[in-house]
């Protein structure tokens, strides 16, 4: 049998593991319809960059839910992938040619791609390589990449579909642009900036006559693009002013005073400028009013031929000459500074300009109709609720989706235009002619797709669709859509509208939300503040478990996730003890054989009964926390449980048992004749098997060796990752133990602190004697355990009518269910003793108080559950008991010192 080595080295056995269980085939699930399947789509990791703590802990929840539902014996797939991120990576790529002197227009679009797809195949591989790194069990030989061949087809497919049903449609609408990229945007590429700049109050003369109308705008350049200046018609202000007209300053041109009722009274002057080719509220205004729309600038933001005298400047140029230019004629009446949130290109920082432009849309609004409905009838189920709501409200007022970009990495749309009669062709197999004149002469469209578009197909283009394919039969719908609260609009919203369109069927039927991982002070994470944790370093230090194991400690659906040192420190340390835990009950096995016979769970013993009554309820708690998906308290569940009441308290307990103290006393009857082994081994092996999906590493080491030395290893699965999850048997809840074991636990703790508190040495055997009247004939068999963990000599167990006054100076614990009297001749000082009993009196008289007032609050009593009620009334009376034998050591301990 080979030993364990004293102490844990996780670098030693992570790839050992790892590669045995890829090597076994256990990642990659059967097809068996016997069988209830899981499956769980990996968000796709964009190619861009390097795994940080939120791609860590995404993958740990989802694997704590794939290992699980596998141990639970279903068919487990967890398919992972990686995305082509359009314009993320074409930014990365674009920079590392600037390092070099070249361009992107300069090499040619054919030959940009080529150098795109060796960088993002490389950059998949070490995506790849870091998640197998965190014991991510996911099926690699169904691995996608969203520009795969099957992926491409389904986006090209349901492109098609929706082009053919007249949901997506070309035309001019106002959308995020960002001069540098040169493409559009989507909503979610732009950051927001609170910037502090100017509002500019610019004078428009009026055609007729004298006067001015004044605007305020803050940039005041597009006035060369305004088509009409609209007023609020219940504005006195301008009452009289509805259906003239004004002209533009510099460019002399004509435009129209018009009334609307969304413009804003309280904002600037009341009378607002309209450029609806460059502000989307204006759009919406011309849209209504029918005006013009006027482009003044170039994709570069350089002003075009519409800007007149400013053709050819840039877009700040142009304003420090427009404001000059104003200021000399006298119509720059005021400038005031001006703090508002302006848009920034999310990729390269540039400031975004809102633009008409022609571009494809899909029309949103009944796809998101359908996607609310599976929602409220329950279909889907998003966690936390209270996003369901946020989910609501986002997809009534949803806008249609602007789905294509200047790009020349991504899908490539599937629509070509012919030369001869301009018409559209949009196929998914690359057509040769026009379809409505049979034109040889068709170009394709030199867009790609968003992004989010092929992310939108994500669960059922990575199973084969539009194929109908042995995977998709069987694994769609999937089961858990995992992913940060914060893209809950962008993709899984977009995911539930094209599965029930391409697919007629929801595409999983839970939406579980992480929250972000903040520091342990409760800071975001920011390269800036300097308080980042590299997942590799981290995992170097205290091993993958122990990362994996803070990344859950404290998770709950939807909220924010602290972690820091103290929390790894903790991880690793609770690794450790589980490590010497299982080290010290291999020992015992190699020198004590355990039979097979022995294995069976048969014993007298109460501490027996106890740890596996308690095995068993923890069983019970994490099967319902994980079903709810609170992981981070079903952790924290098997952590109290391995930590305090197993390796604390059963294994303390077993190690007196095992190896018979010589300095034990009153060794009773038969005491150390039953051995503990069968109880430690199981308790242990059933933990490990709880533990599993958390820390995968450790407990498949441990569970190899201690298999190794069972009867029955012969019939047991070739890995803990195939292993059942424990099932919690109710036959094994014991409530007697529990209640003997919770006041000889008690015992042992009050004595031990009153010897810190009296600093006794931890070397000095002290007297004691236990009072109790239902436990006495339980506790006095646990007199040995007693004895020697609280170091207690000698020690006398008899009921409360046999106490007598007590002799001298003696310190009286007053617990649950017994006193504990404990001489401490010369050590105690009576005043203190006397304080503290008058403190603790007075803590329960204020307990008492308060549940008395609950137990009189009609609106608890209505309200809380009669289980509830009855529990506080047990615990009130447990209060009153404890009080009244409080008030008797009191009295006691005045007469004793007037004897004395
Ligand atoms: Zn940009
Ligand atoms: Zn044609």
């Amino acid at each position: 049998m080979s030993e364990i080595p004293s102490a844990y080295e996780p670098g030693k056995i992570e790839k050992k593991w790892y590669d045995f269980w890829l090597k076994q085939g256990y990642f990659t699930p059967k097809i068996d319809p016997k069988k209830k399947s899981f499956v769980i789509i990996m968000p796709p990791t964009n190619v861009t960059g390097e795994l940080h703590l939120g791609h860590a802990l995404t993958a740990t929840l989802e694997d704590i839910m794939v290992r699980w539902h596998r141990m639970k014996g279903e068919s487990a797939l967890w398919l992972p992938g990686t995305d082509h991120a359009g314009i993320a990576t074409q930014v990365v790529v674009e920079r590392q040619l600037a390092k070099q002197g070249r361009t992107k227009d300069g090499i040619g679009r054919e030959k940009f791609t080529k150098l795109t797809w060796e960088w993002a195949n490389k950059s998949r591989e070490d995506i790849r390589r870091q998640h197998q790194l965190l014991g991510a069990s996911c099926d690699w030989a169904r691995e996608k990449f969203t520009l795969d061949e099957g992926p491409n087809k389904a986006v090209r497919t349901a492109f098609v579909r929706l082009y053919d049903k007249g949901l997506i449609y070309r035309g001019e609408r106002m959308i995020n642009w960002c001069p540098r990229c040169q493409t559009a945007l989507s909503d979610l590429e732009v950051e927001h900036k609170d910037i502090i700049g100017h509002l500019y109050y610019i004078r428009y003369p009026l055609t007729q006559g004298k006067g001015f109308v004044t605007v305020a705008t803050t940039r005041p350049e597009t006035f060369l693009g305004d088509t009409a200046v609209a007023v609020n018609p219940a504005d006195k202000r301008y009452k009289n002013l509805i259906g003239k007209s004004i002209t533009l300053p510099i460019v002399d041109k004509e435009i129209p005073i018009i009334a609307d009722e969304t413009v804003d009274t309280s904002f600037g002057t009341g009378a607002l400028k309209i450029t609806p080719a460059h502000d989307p509220t204006d759009f919406e205004v011309a849209q209504r009013h029918n005006l013009p729309l006027v482009d003044i600038m170039n994709p570069d933001a350089t002003m075009n031929e519409n800007a007149g005298p400013y053709y050819g400047l840039e877009r700040f140029a142009c304003r420090d000459k427009v404001l000059a230019d104003l200021q000399n004629k006298k119509l720059l009446e005021k400038i005031e500074p001006y703090s508002h949130s302006v848009g920034h290109c999310g990729r390269c920082q540039t400031m975004i300009e809102p633009k008409v432009s022609l571009q494809w849309f899909v029309q949103t609004q009944p796809l998101a109709r359908a996607a609310i409905e599976v929602v409220k009838e329950g279909r889907v189920t998003i966690i936390p609720e209270h996003f369901t709501k946020i989910y609501f409200d986002w997809m009534e007022n949803i806008k249609d989706w602007c789905i294509s970009r200047q790009l020349w990495w991504g899908h490539r749309i599937p629509v070509w235009y012919c030369q001869d009669c301009a018409k559209v062709t949009a196929a998914v197999d690359e057509p040769t002619t026009c379809i409505h004149c049979g034109s040889k002469q068709i170009i394709q469209d030199s867009d790609v797709l968003d992004t989010w578009f092929s992310s939108a197909l994500w669960p059922h283009s990575t199973l084969g669709w539009p194929e109908d394919t042995d995977d998709l039969r069987y694994f769609y719908p999937g089961s858990v859509m995992e992913t940060g609260y914060d893209i809950l609009f962008f993709w899984v919203a977009r995911m539930i509208m094209m599965g029930l369109e391409d697919t007629g069927e929801i595409p999983f039927h839970t939406v579980y939300l992480h929250g972000l991982i903040r520091d342990e002070s409760g800071e975001k994470m920011s390269k800036l503040r300097g308080n980042v944790i590299n997942p590799s370093e981290a995992i170097s230090k205290y091993g993958v478990d122990a990362l994996r194991f803070a990344l859950t400690t404290g998770t709950s659906p939807g909220n924010d996730i602290n972690l820091g040192k103290g929390k790894l420190e903790s991880s690793r340390n609770f690794v450790n003890k589980l490590w010497n835990a299982t080290r010290f009950i291999l020992q015992s096995l190699d020198a004590e054989r355990l039979e097979a016979q022995a294995t069976e769970l048969q014993s007298q013993i109460i501490e027996d009964h106890w740890i596996n009554s308690q095995l068993n309820r923890l069983i019970e708690n994490v099967t319902r926390l994980m079903e709810e998906f609170q992981f981070g308290e079903a952790e924290q569940q098997i952590y109290d449980f391995v930590w305090s009441k197993f390796c604390d308290w059963y294994i303390e307990i077993a190690k007196i048992r095992l190896r018979p103290h010589p300095a034990l006393s009153m060794a009773g009857e038969g005491f150390g004749e039953v051995s503990p082994l069968p109880f430690l081994a199981n308790t242990l092996e059933k933990s490990l098997r709880l533990l599993h999906p958390f820390m995968p590493f450790v407990t498949e080491e441990l569970w190899q060796s201690l298999k190794q030395r069972l009867p029955d290893k012969g019939q047991m699965p070739a890995s803990i990752m195939i292993a059942p999850y424990p099932l919690a048997d109710d036959k094994a809840f014991a409530p007697e133990a529990e209640r003997v074991m919770d006041s000889v636990i008690e015992i042992i703790r009050s004595i031990r602190n009153a010897r810190a508190q009296y600093k006794v040495k931890p070397s000095k055997w002290m007297e004691a004697r236990v009072y109790t009247d239902e436990l006495l004939s339980s506790l006095s068999a646990q007199a040995n355990i007693i004895e020697i963990l609280a170091k207690v000599r000698p020690l006398t167990i008899l009921g409360r009518q046999e106490r007598g006054p007590d002799k001298g100076k003696t310190l009286v614990l007053v617990l649950k269910e017994a006193e504990v009297v404990v001489p401490l001749a010369g050590m105690v000082d009576r005043l203190a003793e006397e304080q503290r009993l008058v403190k603790e009196s007075e803590e329960i008289k204020e307990r008492i108080a308060q549940l008395e007032a609950r137990l009189r609050d009609n609106a608890f009593l209505s309200k809380a559950p009669a289980q509830v009620v009855e529990k506080e009334r047990e615990k009130l009376a447990m209060l009153e008991d404890k009080l009244k034998r409080l008030h008797q050591e009191l009295s006691q301990l005045n007469s004793s010192s007037a004897d004395s």
